[in-house]
């Protein structure tokens, strides 16, 4: 199993910013408390997603959050389960 045959089902979740990566600020998005996550756009997806390779755009630079999920996971099993 590996990601190329998924349309990045994980990249839909929300993602949290705990850690300084140095993802671009247009892509960050901010509750009222000062809590930092991902900007997702109307179709679910992560902003800083490429709709058409499906492929992260700010890889070097991606939330710890993505670093750490891990292909062939509970969490990530689950999701291509509930999308794909
Ligand atoms: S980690 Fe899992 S859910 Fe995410 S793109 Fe890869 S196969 Fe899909
Ligand atoms: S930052 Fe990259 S790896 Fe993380 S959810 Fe967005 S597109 Fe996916």
């Amino acid at each position: 199993m590996s990601c190329s045959t998924c349309k990045a089902s994980c990249c839909r979740l929300e993602v949290m910013l705990i850690t300084e990566t140095g993802v671009p600020e247009r892509y960050i998005q901010r509750d009222e408390w000062g809590g930092e996550v991902m900007a997702r756009l109307s179709d679910g997806w992560c902003a800083a997603l490429d709709r058409h390779t499906m492929r992260c755009t700010i890889y070097e630079n991606r939330p710890f959050i993505c670093r750490e999920f891990a292909t062939g996971s509970y969490e990530c099993l689950n999701e291509r389960e509930v999308i794909n």
